[in-house]
């Protein structure tokens, strides 16, 4: 029988190794990036420790907090954006991973208040549609964890843009939302290079929804 220790392990392990993916896809610097995955079964989500660099991340320092983003099981502090992660997962149930970016060129649409809209058929696959701008928010309370739910609410993106800030993406565990997170670097940076040289062109609505459709119920083993 599994226990909730052995989940809460397993995740712990899963967790841990996620964040290589940050520094693999030039995601972050030093330790301004965060995965969280969401323990099955129980309100109690697994997230990075504050202020660990990536290479001495242990799965053991992979810190067990409740939904009010109160450290229940660890030896060191929580990531100091668990509260926005915590509030994800109080409102959304569907999410089972949310990871926090501050990927240079994602974060330099945010800085720009500006949504990345969907010229490439890799954006419609992935995001079904723009890459939306969530509000202006300071750490220290709900603030940001209501405007990545309050943005999200609205489109099909699992990322978005926090005004001044970086991404937040979200997925039905930790994998995916890392998927998220690269995926919106990688189309964050293509978009940009493509307007340097003039405006890219739009993508119909209904080929995005042709796209989406396919890519989420069909593409894959
Ligand atoms: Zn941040």
């Amino acid at each position: 029988m599994t226990t909730l220790d052995d989940t809460i392990g397993v995740l712990r392990r899963t967790v841990c190794a996620l964040h290589a993916d940050l520094t693999r896809y030039n995601l972050v610097t030093w330790t301004s990036g965060n995965v969280s995955g969401r323990v099955p079964g129980a309100d109690l989500f697994v997230i990075k420790p504050s202020g660990v660099s990536y290479d001495d991340l242990t799965p053991e320092s992979i810190v067990v907090c409740d939904f009010d983003g109160k450290l229940v099981d660890g030896e060191l502090s929580p990531s100091s954006d668990t509260d926005a992660h915590a509030y994800v997962y109080r409102h959304r149930p569907d999410v089972g991973g949310v990871v926090h970016t501050h990927s240079t060129y994602a974060t330099a649409w945010a800085a720009r208040d500006e949504a990345i809209p969907c010229v490439l058929t890799a954006m419609a696959d992935e995001f079904g549609g723009e890459i939306p701008v969530g509000p202006f928010a300071l750490i220290g309370d709900d603030s940001i964890g209501r405007g990545i739910v309050d943005t999200l609410a609205g489109h099909r993106s699992p990322a978005v843009l926090m005004k001044n800030h970086g991404v937040f993406s979200i997925g039905e565990d930790a994998t995916a939302a890392v998927k998220a997170a690269v995926m919106c670097e990688d189309v964050a940076r293509t978009v940009h290079i493509a307007r340097q040289l003039g405006e890219p062109k739009p993508i119909p609505q209904d080929d995005i929804d042709r796209l989406y459709d396919r890519y989420q119920n069909v593409y894959g083993q």
